[in-house]
């Protein structure tokens, strides 16, 4: 089979104990994706009556067909499970690393079940499971987690954990991964999810690559289309996401007020992406294999953190009518240290 390895990691945290899934190819195409296996996981782990923040709730990482294949904006892994915060159905997308070296674990993705008895770390590397005390990190914020961890894992490792909001099962809780980066699967209350679990985060790593079948041609399409992209996707490149605000407040899609209020003309201007690039910003970075790289790096009291997208400098800016940049990507920055969806906060 192509783009799979064809296995998939299942831990029960109450039971110290791991198993695997394997699957064919019929399985891949039937539910293509890393949402399509997750939903299937889902069902297939769990009833209508389980409860969010039960032990039997299953918290779904999954990946696509196109993670680790080098195929542009590919590099994303998707979050299933039953939602703290609607008490339904939950995906949640995000980019960063961790979906890499979670396929480059050797497995397609993992299906975690129950509950530890104490804050729980766990490492899937090189197609082995494993289970560590995490009480050293329990507490932390994801930032300083993620230091932590990398201090003892290394630096080419994937790693997605909860803050103190996961830990205390507040619905807003996401899970974020890649430290200061701040990528984040953060709607829904995936990281109360996880909390409930006693799982404070998940290091992932290893060098198994899933099949291709014809390796010099996808080469040949990766290097046109990356070219391509990097063209088409030069504005974002330059000013990320938040580029979009003035657009938005034009053309009246911009939330402000909870849309109580149609305009915010001048306003808007002190909080686009266009304004982070001549004041705040210090860099940028991409989620891997995409040439946009339209993450932010902003400069906020003498660090340097990931900068708030479009959707946060909406929701924490023009939706509470705040129009101070260097204000938005603080509040930014402490929502993801503490480990919250901006979104939903704003
Ligand atoms: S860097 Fe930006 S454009 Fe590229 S995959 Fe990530 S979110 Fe998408």
């Amino acid at each position: 089979m192509n783009g799979y390895h064809g296995r998939i990691a299942v831990v029960d945290l109450t039971a110290r104990a791991s198993r695997e899934i394997v699957f064919d190819e019929d399985f891949a195409r039937k539910y293509i994706g890393g949402s399509g296996m997750g939903t299937f996981f889902l069902l297939r782990f769990s009833t209508p009556k389980t409860l969010p923040l039960s032990p039997e709730n299953p918290l779904i990482f999954m990946t696509g067909p196109f993670l680790g294949s080098g195929i542009p904006t590919s590099g994303r892994h998707q979050v299933v499970t039953r939602s703290p915060l609607t008490g339904i159905f939950l995906e949640s997308d995000a980019g960063g690393s961790f979906g890499f070296h979670l396929k480059q674990s050797g497995f397609d993705g993992l299906i975690i079940i129950g509950k530890a008895g104490s804050p729980t770390l766990l490492t899937i590397k090189d197609g082995r499971i494993g289970f560590e005390d995490a009480s050293g990190v329990w507490g932390k914020d994801t930032m300083d987690t993620d230091a932590a961890l990398r201090a003892v894992y290394g630096k080419n490792t994937g790693i997605s954990c909860i803050g103190p909001a996961g830990e205390k099962m507040i619905p807003l809780a996401g899970i974020f991964h890649d430290g200061t980066d701040a990528r984040a699967s953060g709607r829904g209350g995936a990281g109360a999810v996880m909390g409930s679990k006693n799982l404070k985060a998940i290091v992932a790593g290893g060098s198994a690559v899933a099949a291709i079948s014809d390796r010099k041609t996808l080469t040949g399409l990766i290097s046109e289309k990356n070219a391509v992209l990097k063209e088409k996707g030069a504005g974002l490149n330059l000013y990320g996401t938040s580029g979009g605000m003035g657009l938005c407040e034009e053309l009246g899609d911009l939330p402000i007020r909870n849309w109580k209020q149609g305009s915010w003309k001048e306003e808007v201007k002190s909080i686009t992406g266009q304004r982070m690039a001549e004041t705040i910003l210090t860099g940028n970075y991409g989620c891997v294999a995409c040439p946009v790289r339209c993450g932010r790096v902003v400069g906020i009291d003498g660090r340097n953190v990931g900068g708030p997208e479009y959707e946060t400098m909406a929701m924490l800016g023009s939706n509470c009518l705040v129009d101070d940049l260097e204000a938005i990507a603080r509040a930014n920055e402490l929502c993801n240290r503490l480990g919250i969806d901006t979104i939903s906060t704003g």
